[in-house]
């Protein structure tokens, strides 16, 4: 399972990386995919992706 951020539907609030540490990052306005981290692992990408108020959060099987 592989998980992108659409930066031009992400408004930054912060609900991913509240949902899902390990693998969403917020920086200044926008949240970003950490560096080498796993949806498989992690288990918590799911719910963020359903919990993104503007749907920016794309999984890929
Ligand atoms: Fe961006 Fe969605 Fe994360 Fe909010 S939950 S920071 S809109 S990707």
């Amino acid at each position: 399972m592989k998980v992108r951020i659409d930066e031009e539907a992400c408004i930054g609030c912060g609900v991913c990386a509240d949902i899902c540490p390990q693998v969403f990052e917020q920086t200044d306005d926008k949240a970003v995919v950490i560096a080498g981290a796993n949806c498989d692992e992690a288990g918590c990408c799911q719910e963020a992706a359903d919990s993104c108020p503007t749907e920016a959060i794309i999984i890929e099987e």
